[in-house]
């Protein structure tokens, strides 16, 4: 039997401490809000955004929305995005994504002040965490050593497969695994032989966003297995990218979906919302 890595339960953990440290900087004199910004209606984003206002409320601090329609234009948004680049009170702006196809993202990402760059996607914060200097983290990398961490698995030394390489979760979170000593593999649709490779894999780290795509014949016994995948299944249930019922007889320690990396991700940007409030 695996353990079932309870990602709801550290998450909330998280929250708390937050909360604690959001009073004391209060008391310091030290206060801040996040700007969620939503270009459109898509329902997916529209319920992301409502989770991160609650979680702002949750811990204490302020939230600015900006629900822009659809056919908002590039300049606009990123004239927005400089106003609240100088806005004292706003410490993190988060533009949700996917913006509408006319709308660069890029270049949206890279109008973001690095100081105020909490999603962690900004080519500087980027470039910050490969080199190990501070800077903002992407979120649910982070969320995944979190959990890792404080389930107290070991991650020096271990051999860890990242299947996926986007610049979100497979690049950073290689980066991330290297950074706690692991020896990291990093694999994609071009890699030979999946299988063999995965079958290596003391932790394995599935973001390849196919619905259950990885079974038993990637998994070694005894592996810790973290799925990053969100879906919906035939009946419109949730599922992830690892065929839970079958990987988990085999695994050490697993994360379900929903309740294993998904709620981690919100925590780790509220924490980035308070690195960015205590460095002012
Ligand atoms: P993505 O941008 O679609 O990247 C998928 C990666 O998987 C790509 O690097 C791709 O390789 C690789 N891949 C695709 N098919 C493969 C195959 N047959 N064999 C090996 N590798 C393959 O997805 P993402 O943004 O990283 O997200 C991954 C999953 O995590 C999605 O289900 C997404 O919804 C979920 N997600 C969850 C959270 C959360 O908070 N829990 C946050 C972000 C994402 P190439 O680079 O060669 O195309």
């Amino acid at each position: 039997m695996a353990l079932i890595i309870d990602g709801k339960k550290i998450s909330q953990q998280i929250k708390d401490e937050l909360k604690e440290k959001v009073a004391e900087l209060k008391a310091n004199g030290k206060t801040g809000a996040l700007a969620v910004i939503q270009v459109g209606t898509d329902p997916a984003s529209s319920v992301y955004v409502r989770n991160k206002k609650n979680a702002c409320a949750y811990i204490g601090i302020g939230s600015l929305a900006y629900e822009l329609p659809e056919e908002t234009k590039e300049e606009e948004l990123l004239q927005l995005i400089a106003e609240l680049n100088t806005k004292e009170e706003v410490k993190g702006i988060l533009v949700q994504l996917p913006l509408p196809k006319h709308i660069c993202e890029d270049k949206i990402i890279q109008s973001i002040s690095p100081k105020k760059d909490v999603d962690g996607f900004h080519p500087q914060s980027v470039g910050a965490m490969t080199i190990g200097q501070k800077g903002f983290v992407s979120c649910t990398p982070a969320g995944i050593i979190q959990l890792l961490k404080r389930s107290r698995i070991e991650i020096t030394g271990k051999n860890c497969v990242v299947i996926g390489r986007s610049n979100i979760v497979g690049k950073p979170m290689a980066l991330l695994m290297l950074r706690e000593n692991a020896t990291v593999t990093i694999t994609h649709s071009k890699t030979k032989n999946l299988p063999e490779i995965c079958k290596q894999a003391d932790i394995l780290i599935v973001a390849i966003g196919k619905p259950q795509f990885i079974g038993s014949a990637y998994v070694k016994e005894g592996a810790v297995v973290i799925d990053v995948g969100i879906h919906r299944d035939e009946n419109n249930k949730l599922c992830g990218d690892v065929k839970f019922d079958e990987v988990e007889p085999i695994a050490s320690a697993i994360t379900p979906v929903p309740g294993g990396v998904g709620p981690m991700t919100i925590a780790m940007l509220m924490n980035n919302c308070v690195q960015s409030i205590e460095d002012k």
